[in-house]
C-alpha cells in the first residue's frame, strides 16, 4: 500500500511501500508548499493542500540520512530513493543539487538502492535540465527515469493529461533524450468520463512507443540508452477530481501489455513490458 498523506504535510522525505518498486521506496518531494505541474491529469492523487513549509537540500538530506540510517537499522531494504512528490520534480530549481545529494546518500548509506526521477518530461524542453537528467543516467549514478507517456493521440493526451506543454513537443524531446541516455516509459491506462481509450489511442500508442524503442535500439542499445522497458499502470487509489478517472479491469491492461510485447518480438525485440494493476 502507498501512502503518500505524509508528503501533503509537507515531509520532504517519507517512505512508502511502492507496487512499481517491489518494496520499500523512499520518497523525495520537492514541493512541500504546494503542488507545482503543468499537467492536468483527472487520475492525479495530489489533493489540493498548502503548508508554509520552504524546501532546502540541507533539510531534505539531513532527513533523507536520518530515514535511511532508521530503515537500515529496523532491517528494511530500501528498493530505491525516488523523486516524485507533489508535481513535476524537474521544475523544481533545487531539483539538480538535490539530485547530487540523494545520489551521495545513496552511495553511503544504501548503495544497491535505485535513484528513481518519475517525470513527465516537463522539464526536457530545458536544456540544463535535459543534460542534468541524461548525464545521471548515463553516468556514476545510474539514475533511473521513469518518464510518463500516457497517450499516442493528441486527442487522448488532452483528455488523460491535460498539459499546457503541446503533444508534438513533449513527445520530440522524449524521443531525443530516449535516444542519448536510459528511459522507462509509464503510461497510466485508465477510463475518462466513464470511458477507456478508443482502439485507435490504443493503436496509436502501440505504435509510438514501438517507434520510440526502434528508433533508439541501434546505437543506443550498445551504449546503454534508449527505452529498457514499459510499466502499464492502472488507477489504484482515490484521487481528488474523481470518478472523472476510474479504473480498468486488469485484462485491458494486459491485452494492451501483451499486444506491444508480440510486436516487440516480431520484431526481434526483447523488452519487459509490465503491468501494475
Ligand atoms: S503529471 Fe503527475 S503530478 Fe502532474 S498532474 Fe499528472 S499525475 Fe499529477
Amino acid at each position: 500500500m502507498e501512502n503518500h498523506r505524509e508528503r501533503e504535510e509537507g515531509a520532504l522525505v517519507y517512505p512508502v511501500y511502492s507496487r512499481r518498486s517491489r518494496g520499500l521506496s523512499v520518497g523525495v518531494n520537492l514541493f512541500p508548499d504546494r503542488k507545482v505541474c503543468p499537467f492536468d491529469c483527472p487520475y492525479c492523487e495530489v489533493f489540493p493542500f498548502t503548508t508554509k513549509v520552504r524546501f532546502s537540500t540541507e533539510t531534505m538530506a539531513r532527513a533523507l540520512r536520518s530515514v535511511l540510517i532508521r530503515e537500515r537499522e529496523e532491517g528494511a531494504l530500501v528498493r530505491d530513493i525516488c523523486f516524485s512528490g507533489n508535481g513535476e520534480p524537474t521544475l523544481s530549481p533545487w531539483f539538480p543539487e538535490a539530485l547530487e545529494a540523494a545520489a551521495r546518500l545513496r552511495n553511503e548509506l544504501v548503495p544497491r538502492a535505485d535513484l528513481v526521477v518519475i517525470t513527465n518530461g516537463a522539464g526536457l524542453p530545458d536544456r540544463r535540465i535535459f543534460a542534468v537528467l541524461r548525464d545521471a543516467a548515463r553516468g556514476p549514478e545510474a539514475l533511473k527515469l521513469w518518464l510518463k507517456l500516457d497517450a499516442g493521440t493528441e486527442g487522448w493526451y488532452r483528455e488523460i493529461n491535460r498539459s499546457s506543454i503541446p503533444f508534438a513537443v513533449l513527445l520530440g524531446k522524449i524521443r531525443e533524450f530516449a535516444g542519448e541516455a536510459p528511459v522507462i516509459i509509464q503510461t497510466m491506462v485508465c477510463k475518462i468520463r466513464g470511458l477507456p481509450p478508443p482502439p485507435e489511442e490504443a493503436e496509436a500508442w502501440e505504435t509510438t512507443v514501438f517507434d520510440l524503442i526502434m528508433g533508439c535500439a541501434g546505437e543506443g542499445e550498445r551504449s546503454g540508452t534508449g527505452v529498457q522497458g514499459v510499466q502499464i499502470y492502472g488507477k489504484a487509489r482515490p484521487a481528488p477530481q474523481d470518478p472523472l478517472a476510474a479504473a480498468l479491469e486488469v485484462s485491458f491492461l494486459q491485452s494492451r501489455a501483451l499486444s506491444l510485447k508480440k510486436k516487440l518480438e516480431k520484431a526481434g525485440k526483447g523488452l519487459p513490458v509490465e503491468v501494475f494493476a
